[in-house]
């Protein structure tokens, strides 16, 4: 099987994933194990992305692997504190390559959640974790950066966005 990310029109990347029970043990270790693959793929093809969720390779399980620093899988993961604090970034897609949304996230959040080998695990993360996780965790309920646009003009054409960021160079 190729590794080929679920594109924008997709059902799948509207779906509301289902938990992970004792019973889907394997089939987690599986869709995991396709995920951390489809990333460091797609990561070499297209030049980006620190984070995928299970809905972007056609799984409706609660399944989260990132690569910020270490590699790392989030199964059934739940935001239970967000800061009030907030921050605004240019936030981008594998499922959605060619565009840049300008979006709103938390600054730090705790996360709970349960590792491959399902013990129960917390994290507090911040900056670019923190809106990592968001984004990541936003999929696995159905969705996207552009749901999140925040204010004027925030979805963009990476193209256009590029064409600009190198007039303002000059
Ligand atoms: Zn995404």
């Amino acid at each position: 099987m190729g590794h080929t990310v679920k594109l924008l029109g997709n059902p799948i990347l509207r779906a509301q994933c289902r938990p992970v029970h004792e019973s889907d043990a394997d089939s987690a270790r599986d869709v995991a194990s396709q995920l951390r693959s489809t990333l460091y793929a797609v990561r070499r093809e297209l030049g980006f992305g620190r984070g995928i969720a299970a809905p972007q390779i056609g799984s409706d399980l609660q399944v989260v692997f990132v690569h910020v620093d270490e590699p790392m899988v989030l199964i059934n993961p739940r935001i239970e504190d967000r800061s009030c604090d907030m921050i605004e970034l240019w936030d981008d897609c594998l499922s959605l390559a060619p565009l840049l949304v300008w979006v709103q996230r938390h600054r730090a959040i705790t996360v709970r959640y349960r590792d491959l080998e399902g013990r129960r695990a917390t994290l507090r993360a911040e900056g670019d974790m923190s809106e990592l996780l968001q984004h990541e965790i936003d999929h696995l309920h159905g969705t996207l950066i552009i749901d999140r646009a925040h204010g004027d003009n925030a979805i963009w054409l990476r193209e256009e966005w590029e064409y600009r960021a190198g007039e303002n160079d000059v």
